[in-house]
């Protein structure tokens, strides 16, 4: 047989979801496993909006429906995104897709021409590269400064004349780091400077400490060269409802909608009712497992720090991020294979000498893994 398609050849497969099917094999075969290796909330989906759902599917809500999203998540998304992230936003601007990774990869598709780069601030998240290329485009990696995972001016040094696309992810999966003000600025001014889009990942901006989330998207002169995208998974545990959307111009939004027409047609109708819940309904439900996960991330760091590991500024998300001595991939494999706690490598992130440890979990798998690591150590 002839080989398959070679862009693909060339595309690695998700390490996060390599990782975390290997701890579920070893689960499989008898082994305790503790898994800090996945992204996603421990809790379960607020009852409201399972509710929403259910009496969505009672009422027959399980045909097509219009291609950018049912009206009603629409414009909860249009008001969402004008209230909280203060960007202007109409209907017309707003496409609902299976996730912020849909999302994200169709803004690729929307934007990359063959041989356009995209900008990526490393440590990145696994699927931003792949999206890139999978539209056809080029990833032009740039780290982040490694204390303060912050711009700086060397940004500009990336800037050439296919550079197309800036993707940015605050707070950041990995890292944890939120990116300031002055960064966002920096990144802003490079956009205009260059005629390039901003592509922003909001998807943990409701899972802070401490901390303000801006939105690139509200900075002057950026409202049309930003798609800001943001999704259910990680603010209200909707991780299997495959549900996200995107936000930019109208003319972006329709070349995302071609994408859309063409593969998904649209996300789940049923499921979007939920969205709507989700949007319209009481918001306690996020300060509740926000409040949670701020009691665990404070354990672990602490644990963290009594093990004499340093980490990155954990500001946002859920994840430690610390930095190991050695082979991050040999380490985290070891952890797994000897001391039985899933976790990711740095490398994963495009960012060696790291490890990355999600705090979903219940206080006493986070207390046994603490335990486990530190005597593994
Ligand atoms: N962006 C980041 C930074 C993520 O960590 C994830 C999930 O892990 C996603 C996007 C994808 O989210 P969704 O489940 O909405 O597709």
């Amino acid at each position: 047989m002839r080989p398959l398609s070679t862009k693909l050849a060339a595309i690695a497969p998700s390490a996060t979801i390599e990782i975390t099917e290997k701890a579920r094999r070893m689960q499989a075969a008898g082994t305790d496993v503790i898994s800090l290796s996945i992204g996603e909330p421990d809790f379960p989906t607020p009852a409201h909006i399972t509710e929403a759902c259910i009496d969505a599917l009672r009422r027959g809500e399980t045909h097509y429906a219009p291609g950018k999203g049912i009206p009603e998540l629409v414009k909860a998304v249009a008001e969402k995104i004008e209230q909280e992230n203060r960007i202007p936003c109409t209907a017309d601007q707003v496409i609902v897709g299976c996730g912020a990774k849909d999302s994200i990869y169709e803004a690729c598709e929307a934007v990359l021409s063959p041989g356009d780069e995209a900008i990526i601030l490393d440590p990145s998240w696994v699927s931003y590269e792949p999206c890139v290329q999978i539209a056809g485009g080029t990833a032009v990696h740039h780290p982040l400064n490694d204390e303060t995972f912050q711009v700086d001016d060397s940004l500009l040094e990336k800037v050439t004349n296919k550079t197309r696309m800036i993707i940015i992810n605050t707070p950041s999966n990995p890292s944890g780091a939120i990116l300031s003000r002055e960064s966002l600025q920096l990144v802003a001014d490079i956009c205009q400077d260059h005629d390039l889009i901003a592509l922003s990942d909001e998807i943990y901006e409701k899972l802070i400490y401490g901390k303000t989330h801006l939105s690139i998207g509200s900075f002057q002169g950026m409202e049309e060269r930003t798609i800001t995208v943001n999704g259910f998974s990680k603010a209200y545990a909707m991780t299997g409802w495959r549900l996200g959307y995107a936000v930019s111009s109208k003319e972006i939004i329709g070349y995302m909608n071609k994408v859309q027409q063409h593969t998904i047609s649209h996300p789940t109708t049923f499921a979007m009712y939920g969205g709507v819940a989700a949007l319209k309904g009481p918001q306690i439900c996020i300060e509740e497992m926000r409040a949670e996960f701020e009691k665990r991330r404070a354990f672990v760091l602490k644990k963290m720090e009594e093990m004499g590991l340093s980490y990155a500024p954990a500001d946002g998300a859920f994840y430690a991020y610390v930095k190991v001595e050695g082979n991050d991939a040999d380490i985290a494999n070891k952890w797994l294979e000897k001391g039985h706690v899933a976790v990711t490598h740095g490398s994963a992130f495009n960012h060696p000498g790291w490890i990355r440890v999600s705090y979903a979990a219940s206080m006493d798998r986070l207390e046994e893994a603490m335990r486990r690591i530190s005597a593994f150590l």
